[in-house]
């Protein structure tokens, strides 16, 4: 593995880049290059069980870091039936919603959110990892909600492994709040911030950047261990639609932090045949406007209905960068340099225009608060499923630009996180899968500690569990 922004190509293992998070030199880490699956080997995996089709494209991923024995193990564990809500044999099922549109639903895991595809193999990765080195590993991220769920559910009782998430005092649904808080104790540690979710973030950049504490591990999407794990259901969706009929396929994706949809792009440079990748974002559109104008700007976030992708910017896109600019450290570099510096960049001044993305075959699109609930009411009478608003930003932006191809809409979310957005859309609750119900009952009174916006309240909070 390299960094985007190493013109030297210093190689890494997969296995010290899953312990590190960013690269020293302040890039990401991505493979020199994606491997490739033959017409042949997919063939092969067509009908195979979602483990299968992970191990298979994890072991060309991890690159012989990981015994197959161990990752295999780990495989199995992760998406396990007690781990997650199996429906007709699938870990991801998909359904139809209307003439050749699907919902791929990714949301079956502890926490009903996508980020669970990646983090339950996340954790046992890091922790199979750190014992095999003997050492131990703290980790501080933050959250708006989901991160910090998914991330709390596949640590907790991880000997080797602490985790400290900040997240905003305000701006969480309540569903949200109380899984993080039934989460809370032994290696868990939960703060509230007095802020926004933007400073909860700059806390942790400030705090990763002082020598003391720069060994801290992270688990947000910039960690490669999470986008090479999102991949296999990119494969799973393909094979279940191509199957019924035929390729190649469009995948519509509700987009933040560029994580999920990065993931669809590997898996298509890996030889799966997908056509279009379709960018869906909510009034937070900063990715919608660089795509459609070239032009990259960092844009103070606000609070909408599918807050999961209330982002100002979009930290994978780095990875995409990287392949535009061919693979050339010194212009990603500069571009994100020019990026973060003066929090706006122009392709133009690569002398490049937005054709680079419709070269590689990325549409994209926004969505408004009345879009989703029209697109939950609509799906909900059309097909007697209940989407939760980040899909619905989705679906919305996917029919929009439909063509010809079968469409796979990525299911990001279980409804039951959002209900009040479901009940201004359906006016019902949405019912509760049983391990969810009674959820905000386990609240202990201490679950968060809370602190302002402040780097010296948080390490002592840190040095405290150290
Ligand atoms: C995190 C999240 C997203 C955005 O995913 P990215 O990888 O950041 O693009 C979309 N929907 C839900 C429900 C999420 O939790």
């Amino acid at each position: 593995m390299i960094s985007t922004r190493d013109d030297a190509r210093t190689s890494r293992s997969y296995t010290d880049v899953l312990l590190a998070g960013l690269a020293p030199d302040g890039g990401l880490y991505v493979p020199a290059e994606y491997p490739q699956f033959t017409r042949e080997e997919l063939e092969t995996l067509k009908d195979a069980p979602y483990a299968r089709i992970a191990f298979e494209l994890k072991k060309k991923l991890v690159d012989a870091a990981i015994p197959d024995e161990a990752l295999s193990d780990m495989i199995d564990a992760a998406y396990s039936p007690t781990n997650f809500a199996i429906e007709n044999n699938q870990v991801v099922p998909v359904q139809e919603i209307d003439r050749d549109i699907w919902v791929q639903n990714l949301s079956l895991g502890p926490t009903a959110a996508f980020k669970d595809m990646a983090m339950q193999l996340l954790g046992r990765e890091m922790a199979y990892e750190l014992e095999r080195r003997k050492e131990t590993l703290a980790i501080l991220g933050a959250t708006s909600g989901d991160t910090g769920s998914a991330a709390e559910a596949a640590f907790k009782g991880l000997k080797n492994i602490t985790l400290t998430m900040l997240s905003p005092l305000q701006g969480m649904s309540d569903f949200q709040r109380a899984q993080m808080a039934s989460l809370s104790g032994d290696n868990i540690v939960n703060i509230s911030v007095r802020g926004r979710f933007d400073d909860c973030q700059d806390l942790v950049k400030k705090i990763m950047n002082e020598p003391e504490f720069s060994k801290l591990g992270a688990v947000n999407s910039i960690n490669w261990g999470r986008i090479s794990s999102q991949v296999p259901y990119y494969f799973s969706g393909y094979f279940q639609v191509a199957k019924k009929i035929g390729d190649p396929v469009d995948f519509a994706v509700p987009s933040g932090n560029f994580g999920n949809v990065l993931s669809g792009y590997i898996a298509k440079h890996m030889g799966l045949p997908i056509r279009r990748l379709i960018v869906a974002t909510n009034e937070n559109n900063v990715l919608h406007k660089l795509f459609t104008t070239g032009v990259y700007e960092n844009t103070p976030a606000h609070v909408t209905s599918s807050p999961s992708m209330d982002i100002s910017k979009a930290s994978n896109y780095e990875r995409l960068v990287f392949d535009i600019f061919e693979h050339d450290a010194e212009e990603t570099t500069s571009y994100m340099r020019t990026f973060n510096e003066t929090g706006k960049v122009d392709l133009a001044d690569y002398g490049l225009s937005p054709d680079v993305f419709k070269k590689r075959e990325f549409e994209s699109g926004t969505s408004t608060h009345r879009n989703r609930l029209e697109t939950i009411r609509a799906v909900y009478e059309a097909a007697r499923i209940v989407i939760d608003p980040h899909t619905a930003d989705g679906v919305y932006v996917g029919k929009k630009l439909k063509t010809d191809a079968p469409l796979i809409c990525l299911s990001t979310a279980l409804p039951v996180k959002f209900e009040d957005t479901i009940k201004e859309a359906l006016d019902f609750i949405p019912e509760r899968p049983p391990r969810f119900v009674g959820l905000e009952k386990q609240i202990h009174a201490d679950a968060f500690s809370v602190i302002d916006v402040d780097a010296d309240q948080l390490k002592h909070i840190l040095n405290t569990h150290a």
